[in-house]
């Protein structure tokens, strides 16, 4: 039993299609997050029970449940789709957490929806376990994004280019209100409905803003500094979203849709691993003008809530975008500089993080060793595997005493604050895959074992330690796919 309160579900009829998930022949529980079951207070026991499975699975829901999909339109690779919507989502209600917060229970994968064009409305079991154990890593290494509740197992063969087996993702959201959702009102030049969506949104996220002089205005600067902050966190782990489109924007500042997404081992700016984003779009280092271009979107869309005169909406609106970039680049900074173990920052500090970011990219350096390799040192460990980590090429010696020079005293707050943001263990795209490759022939322990070590991330476990290397040379994973 679950005491869904569906307040989407009685915006107007035009914001959703009431939709039914499709039954699947045999499902099976894969994983279950009992954590997170515990933190939006639903019971661990009752969810594996077989009530709780056949909601999982979509084959019987409970009555409080109130099943839609969502409406919402997107810029995709800047081309402009009026048109999108939950095509393999299907959003069953909302449930207040322990914390008193409201979140949204979406099947992902649970069969066709009027949003679902050509497509079957399915997902594949490898995609559920990939956004799983990388929505659910992000969590622990403290970014904000959506979570997993659950993954199940069909028992369906879902066709792509392959055949693969088919699964369901409960995901757990703030809300699933994408800049795409104010976009998808724009296109259709509904003004009431834009300010419906605006009030539930702000009401939602950001209920301070309500109380501003221009509460649409201080909602839109809301959402450009959560998103200003959450891209510079995503760099700091080396992350790449890979689908930046508008639709795959929350308004939460939440990171959502985990399709090609990858983590960097071996450092490079311009690194891309999406098969579809052909021109690098969405590059590691192109993620913050990508967001500050989503956002101007969603300024836009909003403009006509905040202010009358479309020209003094303008004026506001960027006035607003403009301060993305100080945003972006003081969270970037302070971000670095704590990852550096640089203990204040200011213009030398911020030119070090600029140039040694550059040779880490011309050393092809491993990112997230690196930074466990400087936390060590920092902590008074021998720094033979950060040399042996960077080889033998000119300007290792350099940059080691420029660091040594900037990193003088202090030794155990550096260590704390160092220890704190550079991780022992990411989601590495080559274990990700493993998992994927394991659960479709039937075997879940990969998976499980992976979704246990990354929900400690920080934290050095003897058993796990195989799991803290780079891929070997046969096990690099060069291009990520959508899977869905
Ligand atoms: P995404 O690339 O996951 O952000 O999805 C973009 C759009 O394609 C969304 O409107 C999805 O609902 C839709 N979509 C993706 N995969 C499927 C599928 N298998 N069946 C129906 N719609 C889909
Ligand atoms: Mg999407």
């Amino acid at each position: 039993m679950i005491n869904f309160d569906n307040t989407y579900a009685r915006l107007p009829d035009r914001f959703y299609a009431h939709v039914v998930p499709a039954k699947v022949p045999a499902p099976s529980l894969v994983g279950l997050n009992e954590a997170l079951a515990e933190e939006l207070g639903l019971d661990p026991v009752w969810l594996s029970s077989a009530e709780g499975l056949a909601m999982l699975s979509g084959n019987q829901l409970p009555k409080e449940a109130d099943p839609i999909a969502q409406a919402y339109a997107g810029h995709q690779f800047g081309g402009w789709v009026p048109e999108l919507g939950d095509g393999r989502a299907i959003l069953l209600g909302e449930v207040i957490d322990l914390h008193g917060k409201r979140r949204d229970l979406q099947l992902k994968g649970s069969g066709q929806t009027p949003f679902s064009r050509r497509g079957d409305g399915k997902a594949t079991l490898g995609s559920a376990i990939r956004e799983y154990l990388c929505s659910e890593a992000m969590a622990a290494l403290n970014v904000p994004t959506t979570r997993a509740l659950a993954v199940v197992a069909t028992g369906e063969i879902v066709p792509r280019e392959h055949a693969h087996p088919g699964g369901i993702l409960t995901r757990i959201a703030g809300s699933h209100i994408r800049v795409g959702t104010f976009q998808y009102f724009q296109g259709l030049q509904d003004q009431d409905a834009l300010r419906q969506l605006a009030d539930h949104a702000m009401k939602r996220h950001f209920p301070e803003a309500t109380q501003a002089q221009n509460p649409y205005l201080a909602f839109f600067e809301r959402v450009v500094a959560a998103q200003a902050s959450l891209i510079a966190k995503w760099m700091q782990l080396g992350f790449i979203h890979g689908v930046m489109n508008t639709d795959n924007m929350t308004i939460s500042g939440e990171t959502i849709d985990f399709g090609p997404c990858a983590f960097i081992d071996s450092f490079h700016p311009d690194k891309v691993f999406s098969s579809i984003d052909r021109h690098g779009r969405y590059a590691w280092s192109n993620q913050p003008q990508a967001a500050h271009w989503n956002l101007a979107r969603l300024g836009d869309a909003l403009s006509p809530l905040i202010a009358k005169d479309p020209a003094a909406g303008k004026t506001l609106i960027s006035a607003a975008l403009d301060r993305f970039p100080h945003v972006f680049k003081e969270a970037y900074h302070s971000g670095f500089a704590a990852k550096f173990g640089l203990l204040s920052i200011a213009e030398k500090e911020e030119q070090f993080i600029a140039d040694s970011l550059q040779f880490m990219a011309e050393q092809e350096v491993d990112f997230t060793l690196f930074f466990r390799e400087l936390t060590r040192i920092a902590g008074g460990s021998e720094s033979a595997r950060l040399r042996e980590l960077l080889g033998s090429r000119a300007g290792v010696e350099e940059w080691i005493a420029d660091w040594k020079v900037l990193t003088e005293g202090e030794d155990d707050e550096r260590v704390r604050v160092m220890q704190d943001c550079n991780p022992v263990l990411i989601p590495r795209n080559h274990r990700v895959e493993q998992a994927i490759q394991a659960a479709e022939a039937g075997e879940f322990g990969v998976f499980r074992r992976l979704a246990e070590a990354w929900s400690e991330p920080f934290a050095e476990h003897e058993e796990v330690s195989d799991l803290e290397e780079p891929p070997l040379s046969h096990e690099v994973v060069c291009e990520t796919f959508c899977g869905t």
